[in-house]
């Protein structure tokens, strides 16, 4: 298969362990006189978007910072729990540069470009030490190194945390580096702003238009490049772990006028998530994925009990340990509880599906710690203390303090929200939307198709194929905010030193900018029943139902033409309040939904054409016999870049996948 001409990755010659270091060795270089002359457009302040601001403002370039927040603090990126990983091997238990890679190749299904998760991998040490000089609190050992965990897919403690408040530890750290840019001048922060569309002038991501969302102004600002670390689109599915705000808008705009997507029908479904409630929810919770390093994961054996539990007759903590399931450790050995999200989502489902489920709705499975808080901890302190035959009650007194150290906040949140204590009953879990592999196409350097536009951290496509292991979301936004857009925007940049500001007077401004009323006009021009909500929730279920978990070709199908449906029912029914000339979040809502209405479809088309499974897109018709992802590499070993033409139509594009350094395999942690 070749790679379509319209796909360069420009991916650098020379050994994979060595094309970065000659990338940053020979790239064009922009001289500081020149650099102040230089503006550039950053559109997030999550972690991809304020390491990037920063470090570029630092560089000495001219920042402007959009958000939609009151705060560029309030990314969603500061919700993330569990950690970061990096390839340090401070554990001495065999982590490496190509281990690291290795675990993300495989763990994405073999669906990522090999140079940039090489790179991602070589970057990612370097994370751990710049977070650490900001001042980020890792969790250290008692001698005073910095402390590991383990997440899913991989077989060493390569996961960096802060308790269960990973983000937002590293968040200040990137927002301490911001303000301080703020604060000499070098950056302009424009929270409270939404983008709303890119300008292109002669091919080229001039600037944006963005709506101040508290007078509702439309505003017009030029950049000589544009990047959008607007993070990831999961709240397609209308409920997800992501936060309320998170959307598609500002990639789904660029996409519009000429940026690809790829593989957008790559979501991530997290496994151990509170299970839904009920149908008034607008919004799941995740319970990290650290747990799974302490929590074991299992339903009763026998149908009876499963039965007796979901009518409350039966209380979980009465079930023999012969009588308990513990389905990862018993299928997947080598890996237990700490397999992929993908293999553990699926595992939990074909539990539940086969009618094990704990819960009222038959949708949950135990995440269960009473085990290692009394067996792992509370003996470890017991030989400590020189306490010979403690008894459980001892073994569970002196393994908690532990365990309230390691997950402490993490296990209060579940109380708050279930009112189950989970230190004396086993939490339930089951799968919840998490995170989008899919996003605006990028090069080596990150750049989309639209030249001068670039897509950093969730936004973009790259680097963790069709399925994204734990903990390494944040490294990869912040490797490629601190280390990887610095030195190639730096590239692009030094051939637009000539470029003078370019007036928003231009008409691409004005029409662009145009485009944005029509729309805002539009959705207040309906008049509508139905709340934009309802519209989002319907989307949701059909995405769920159809697009989720698993898919098969008749359910796509349906599903492709029910969104169209839905979509044409939203633009005659839909009801905006109030005007555009004020602060309305309902309208900011509506153009979010109009854009999910239409990256919904374009999700499933690529879900159809996609005849395999791989990593988080498993499609029923293409299993081994156990039920596992069965991969078409001979027909199917690409990236699908999606070029819109018009609604409803879009071209594919393939970039083929070469994998010249690691032995494409069967996927298995068995
Ligand atoms: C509950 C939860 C826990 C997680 N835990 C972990 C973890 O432990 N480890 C890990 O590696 N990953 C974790 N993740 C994933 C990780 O948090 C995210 O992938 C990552 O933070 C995304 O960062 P980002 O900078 O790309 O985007 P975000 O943090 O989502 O930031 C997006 C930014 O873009 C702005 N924006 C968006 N659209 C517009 C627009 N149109 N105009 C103006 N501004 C706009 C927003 O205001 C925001 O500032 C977790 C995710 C969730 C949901």
């Amino acid at each position: 298969m070749a790679t379509s001409p319209k796909l360069d990755a420009k991916i650098p010659e020379g050994p994979l362990h060595e094309k970065w270091t000659r990338y940053r060795s020979t790239v064009p270089l922009v001289n500081p006189a020149n650099k102040r002359n230089l503006e550039i457009i950053v559109v997030g302040s999550g972690l991809a978007g304020s390491s990037a601001a920063a470090t570029l403002a630092e560089l000495g370039y001219k920042v402007k910072v959009f958000c939609f927040q009151d705060s560029a603090r309030r990314a969603h990126s500061i919700a993330a729990q569990g950690g970061i990983n990096a390839a340090k091997n401070y554990q001495n238990d065999g982590d490496s540069v190509y281990r690291l890679f290795y675990d993300t190749i495989k763990g994405g299904d073999y669906r990522a470009r090999e140079a940039n998760v090489y790179r991602l991998a070589e970057v990612s040490a370097n994370i751990i030490d710049q977070c650490v000089a900001q001042g980020v609190p890792f969790a250290r050992e008692y001698g005073g190194y910095l402390s590991n965990r383990s997440f899913g897919g991989t077989q060493v403690q390569r996961t960096f945390y802060a308790a269960g408040q990973t983000g937002q530890q590293l968040l200040l750290g990137a927002y301490s580096a911001l303000m301080r840019q703020v604060a000499l001048g070098q950056v302009q922060m424009f929270t409270r702003h939404e983008m709303l569309n890119v300008v292109i002038i002669d091919g080229k991501a001039r600037g944006i238009i963005a709506r101040n969302l508290i007078t509702g102004e439309l505003e017009r600002h030029f950049g000589h490049a544009v990047i959008l670390a607007s993070g990831g689109y999961g709240n397609v599915f209308y409920l997800s772990t992501n936060a309320m705000g998170s959307n598609a808008t500002a990639i789904w705009k660029a996409h519009k006028k000429g940026a690809f997507f790829g593989n957008p029908c790559f979501t991530q479904i997290h496994p151990t998530c509170i299970p839904v409630s009920g149908d008034h929810q607008s919004k799941l919770t995740l319970m990290s994925e650290s747990l799974r390093n302490d929590g074991r994961i299992w339903v009763p054996k026998k149908l009876e009990d499963a039965k007796a539990i979901r009518e409350g007759k039966l209380n979980p903590n009465d079930i023999k340990e012969e009588d308990r399931d513990y389905y990862l450790e018993r299928r997947y050995p080598a890996f237990g509880n700490l397999v992929p999200r993908d293999v553990a989502s699926r595992a939990a489902k074909e539990r539940c599906d086969a009618g094990f489920g704990v819960n009222a709705t038959g949708e949950a499975v135990f995440l269960d710690f009473a085990y290692n808080l009394k067996y792992k901890y509370g003996m470890m302190e017991a030989n400590k203390r020189g306490i010979k035959n403690p008894t459980e009650q001892q073994l569970k007194e002196l393994g908690r303090p532990i365990v309230e150290e390691k997950y402490g906040n993490l296990f209060d949140m579940y109380k708050q929200i279930t009112g189950v204590d989970p230190y004396e009953n086993p939490m339930m879990i089951y799968p919840a939307v998490h995170y989008t592999m899919g996003g605006l196409w990028v090069d080596y350097n990150l750049m989309t198709t639209i030249p001068g536009l670039y897509a950093l951290g969730e936004a973009n496509f790259s680097d963790h194929g069709a399925n994204r292991l734990g903990a390494s979301a944040l490294m990869q936004g912040l490797a490629d905010g601190y280390f990887v857009i610095p030195y190639t925007i730096g590239a692009y940049l030094s051939g637009e030193i000539r470029t003078k500001p370019i007036s928003t007077n231009h008409e691409a401004f004005v029409q662009a900018e145009n485009e944005v009323k029509d729309q805002i006009n539009l959705l207040l021009s309906v008049k509508g029943k139905y709340s934009v909500d309802h519209f989002h929730k319907k989307l949701g279920k059909i995405m769920w139902n159809k697009c989720g978990m698993s898919r098969n070709a008749k359910g796509l199908q349906e599903a492709i033409e029910e969104i169209r449906a839905l979509r044409e029912e939203f633009w005659k029914d839909v009801k905006v309040p109030g005007s555009d000339k004020e602060f309305n979040p309902e309208l900011e809502k509506a153009g979010r939904v109009a854009d999910f209405l239409e990256l919904g479809e374009l999700m499933c088309i690529d879900a159809l054409h996609r005849n395999e499974s791989c990593g988080g897109h498993f499609r029923e018709e293409y299993q081994t016999e156990d039920g596992e992802a069965l991969r078409d590499d001979e027909n199917f070993c690409y990236v699908a870049a999606w070029e819109f033409r018009e609604l409803g139509k879009w071209e594919l594009h393939k970039e083929e996948l070469k994998f010249e350094n690691i032995k494409v395999a069967q996927r298995s942690y068995k």
